[in-house]
């Protein structure tokens, strides 16, 4: 049966809690060692509306909450296209009247033609999406380059996956994050979720946000159409994806968790967008001398994974 209904399985789970001034110590003893300078902070939220954030609503916080919908299991070996989720059920899933929904996903492959990342940001209301400033990446089928567009409204699909933070969209206190200069290997969330680990290795966290690269470049990648070839291993899908260098400002839409909480969560996801057309999957900066980060992100109170697939993922992908 095609998934397109409200009728999915919706379990949740409360994160831990932990205290904003050690979440804040936590991170910025990680990012130190990632990056030459740190600055991390409890600020209020600016006006996310704002360029070069640009989200459909305000803020990020009120009820701050991540959503995982179906999973890497639902791309490989071989798509399952049956597997579509109508995203205006959100409100019902989360029992949320209205607000946010950021983040990384599949996008809606029936409107789009052919498979593509889905950089999510929308406001809802019950049973609807109210305002969509999504876009999505993909492939020209046949000169293989790179189109990111917006959706028009109405369109409110995703396909097999998406990792999503969503909130009532308000104001309130936020954790500012700022760095320059990469001297470490790792990427900024990265970065960020083993800071999390490391200093709370026994609390189930999760975060959420929005961050601007401002300076630099990053390699991304953008899925082609769905491989009617298998894909068995991660080399198979290293080949099959289309990795690119973007330019900066990149307004990227992140979540991250400490674990998966034996809930095939994905542990992070980060998906990124820009008004001079180019978007796609957020691996790292690829000017570490040059890069510029600042981010505003959200404790999250409660997971809920929707339509957990049933088989798990054999090996580490990154969709
Ligand atoms: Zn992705």
């Amino acid at each position: 049966m095609p998934i397109t209904t409200n009728n999915l399985k919706v379990e949740t789970k409360d994160f831990d809690k932990a205290q904003i001034d050690e979440v804040i110590n936590a991170l910025h003893a990680g990012l130190s060692d990632n990056f030459e300078t740190v600055s991390v902070s409890h600020v209020n939220c600016p006006d996310l509306t704002q360029e070069p954030f640009s989200l459909a609503k305000e803020g990020i916080c009120g009820r701050p909450c991540l959503v995982d919908i179906g999973g890497v299991p639902n791309l490989v070996p071989l798509v399952k296209r049956d597997v579509y989720y109508d995203l205006s059920h959100l409100s019902n899933w989360l029992d949320m009247k209205e607000g946010l929904a950021i983040g990384a996903g599949a996008g809606p492959w029936k409107y789009v033609g052919v498979n593509s990342e889905l950089i999510a940001n929308f406001a809802f209301g019950s049973g609807t999406i109210e305002k969509s400033m999504s876009y999505i990446a993909k492939l020209d089928p046949e000169t293989e380059k790179p189109i990111v567009e917006t959706l028009p409204p109405g369109e409110n699909n995703c396909a097999v996956l998406l990792n999503l933070l969503c909130s009532e969209g308000k104001p309130g206190k936020v954790i500012k994050v700022e760095c320059k200069n990469r001297k470490g290997g790792l990427n900024f969330v990265s970065c960020m979720r083993n800071a999390m680990w490391k200093r709370f290795p026994c609390k189930f966290l999760g975060l959420g946000g929005v961050f601007v690269i401002k300076k630099g470049k990053a390699k991304l990648h953008i899925m082609p159409d769905f491989s009617e070839k298998p894909l068995n291993s991660d080399e198979e899908v290293a080949s099959w994806l289309k990795f690119v260098e973007a330019s900066s400002p990149l307004t990227c839409l992140s979540v991250f968790v400490t674990s998966d909480a034996e809930m095939d969560l994905r542990v992070e996801h980060t998906h990124c967008f820009s008004k001079h057309g180019e978007g796609g999957h957020y691996h790292y900066d690829t000017t570490p001398e040059e890069v510029v980060y600042e981010g505003y992100f959200v404790m999250a109170e409660t997971v809920y994974r929707v339509n957990r697939p049933s088989d798990e993922a054999h090996f580490y992908c990154a969709f």
